[in-house]
């Protein structure tokens, strides 16, 4: 008899931790087609004539070079920042807003939230949002999370934040050792309007070296777009041509974040 109940419980304790492992990385569901409707990702924005262009990891120490790969084309970006990065150097997100750019959320440490508790990964939310905003004085609105992960806390907080989840649709694989600048631009082929092209503008969290290869790359993915008659913007730029999107104003991040519930870390 007591065997028989330890086991039962047994069961249901495995069953209860597979159900909340489920969920957990429920959100992930919406990377594949059959998950978009539940958990929603921004891939492509219904736009013609334009597709978006996007950098992860940075800012760092190639930012200026790619501002400058960016300026000679008339193109622009988004940049989805990590705050370890930015702590550092928080003028940098001031040089690419200036630059005509745009700055999202991407992490503060650049670990998968998958592999990480949700009160942990609301933490790293909180952090990156404080210091993001704190060096642009704007608030954020687009969020995408390190190697595109979600964990059910990150997904449902990211939304009751308000931020614009932006995942993409085409990328280069440019992180990848193997990669080349033929290899890169290959990747990303010709974009369809309204596609999120994703990059990356640092090598701190991926193959050393990449960003040489990315930004070897860079001119010809801008050179293909511009023959397939598209436009290079940001993320925002499509939103608001979409009808789908208030673009962030300066000085209105810290009044965003009086809500004392929003620094608790906490999923509501
Ligand atoms: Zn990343």
């Amino acid at each position: 008899m007591i065997v028989r109940r330890l086991f039962v419980t047994g069961g249901a304790l495995a069953l209860s931790g597979l159900v909340l492992a489920g969920a957990h990385a429920a959100p992930n569901l919406g990377r594949k087609w059959y998950g978009r409707r539940m958990f929603p990702l921004i891939r492509r924005i219904p736009i013609h004539g334009a597709v978006a262009l996007t950098f992860d990891d940075g800012p760092g120490e190639a930012l200026d070079d790619f501002l400058t790969t960016l300026d000679r084309y008339n193109a622009r970006a988004t940049f989805f920042v990590v705050g370890e990065q930015v702590k550092a150097a928080p003028g940098r997100v001031r040089d690419i807003i200036d630059a005509g750019h745009e700055v999202g959320l991407h992490c503060y440490h650049h670990r998968n939230y998958l592999h990480r508790p949700p009160w942990e990964a609301v933490q790293d939310l909180d952090r990156a949002q404080a210091t993001i905003e704190d060096a642009t004085g704007r608030p954020i609105t687009l969020y995408r999370p390190p190697h595109g992960m979600f964990n059910l806390a990150t997904f449902i907080e990211s939304g009751r934040r308000g931020w614009h989840r932006v995942y993409w649709q085409r990328q280069g694989w440019d992180w990848e050792a193997s990669a080349t600048p033929e290899s890169i631009a290959a990747g990303v082929g010709v974009p369809d309007p309204g596609d999120i092209i994703l990059l990356h503008d640092d090598d701190r969290y991926s193959a050393p070296g990449s960003w040489r290869r990315t930004l070897a790359a860079l001119p010809r993915i801008l050179e293909t777009a511009k023959s397939a008659g598209m436009e290079v913007c940001s993320v925002g730029e499509l939103l608001a041509r979409a009808g789908d999107y208030a673009p962030p104003r300066a000085s209105a991040a810290r009044a965003q974040r009086t809500d004392d519930s929003y620094r608790t870390g906490r999923v509501s």
